[in-house]
């Protein structure tokens, strides 16, 4: 724990946390491949979902959000050409409507009484 403290420059040291909190974070994303895992398994429980059935996903972290974030993009059928191509040849299909257009986050209630929430981020869709 010491060595990544002293390894980590001052400044980058954010407040109140220890400092090899995010070194640990990192590992254990790094180790269950849990970036990976995530897009397949919203895609594989979309599939599964009945009509009007909802999937709701908690992160903790902006890399996880931002694929939470995408892969409902992706199943609510918003094009995924790039910029570059003259016309749609994706043809993606909605499978999912997003149930408010940003994450649910914790209230500063919420954080006070539970610090572990603080970087929270609810995504909630319903397929369609
Ligand atoms: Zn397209």
């Amino acid at each position: 724990m010491s060595l990544i403290k002293n390894a980590i420059p001052k400044k980058a040291r954010e407040g109140g946390h220890h400092p090899a909190k995010r070194t640990f974070q990192a590992i254990r994303i790094e180790v269950n491949r849990e970036l990976d895992v995530i897009g397949p398994a919203i895609c594989d429980i979309a599939d599964s979902l009945g009509q009007k059935g909802r999937i709701a996903v908690i992160t903790f972290h902006s890399l996880e959000d931002r694929i939470v974030k995408q892969t409902f993009a992706g199943l609510t059928g918003t094009c995924v050409c790039p910029p570059s191509f003259p016309v749609c040849v994706c043809d993606s299909k909605p499978v999912l409507k997003l149930a408010g257009r940003r994450p649910v986050l914790p209230s500063a209630e919420e954080i006070e009484a539970n610090p572990r929430a603080r970087s929270a981020k609810l995504r909630i869709a319903e397929r369609v």
